[in-house]
């Protein structure tokens, strides 16, 4: 059985465990380090980036996180947990798990937009995704090979780099489960992969 993880120490985990059992996967709340063994992917809910940096420090987290990426173990980062994924953030020097080539700005669509929703398109995922936005970022640049799946606004929004998915929105937010479920693809493709290699 797939075992899909949620980092377990700040934002918006309970919605996701939801969404990840509506898609028929197991989920796993994820606080302590050693619980990344058990699971085939991992979810970074949105939350705050500084804070959930922090707690990733103080529970050892780092090393553990940026190895589960390494492997090759799926990983999608929503709204905050997009800045933790990406190589770059603009205005600062360091990056956090700098897993994702691309270039993120922060709280990047101002004051008067902290919150709302609008429909995006995802390529290959849905044709009109009723994404929420909470004080979102969003991606300036994409590098290397990682590809643009969302653009709102002239902005781009949703992005994948091979086993790496991150969107600015938060996506278990809503009943619209077709991006967890396109990761829940992402993870069962991984693991078919790994089988296959044995
Ligand atoms: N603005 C937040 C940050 O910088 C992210 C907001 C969110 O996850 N909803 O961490």
């Amino acid at each position: 059985m797939t075992t899909i993880g949620v980092l377990g120490l700040q934002g918006a985990i309970r919605e996701h465990v939801r969404s990840i059992e509506a898609c028929g996967k197991e989920a796993v709340v994820v606080k302590k380090p050693e619980q990344l063994e058990e699971v085939d992917g991992l979810i970074l809910p949105g939350g705050e980036s500084t804070t959930m940096r922090r707690l990733i420090d103080r529970y050892n987290f780092f090393e553990p996180l940026q190895q589960f990426g390494k492997a090759g173990k799926p990983i999608f980062g929503t709204c905050a947990g997009l800045i933790l994924l990406a190589s770059d953030i603009e205005g600062q020097n360091d990056a956090h798990l700098g897993l994702m080539d691309m270039t993120v700005a922060r709280n990047a669509f101002g004051r008067q937009k902290e919150s709302f929703e609008a429909p995006v398109e995802i390529n290959g995922v849905a044709e009109d995704f009723e994404a929420v936005f909470i004080r979102a970022p969003y991606i300036q640049e994409v590098k290397a090979d990682t590809e643009v799946l969302g653009v709102y606004d002239g902005k781009i929004v949703a992005a994948q780099q091979g086993h790496l998915l991150a969107t600015a929105f938060h996506p278990e937010l809503t009943d619209d489960h077709r991006l967890v479920q396109h990761f829940v693809e992402m993870v069962d493709q991984a693991n078919g992969n790994k089988l296959a290699s044995v």
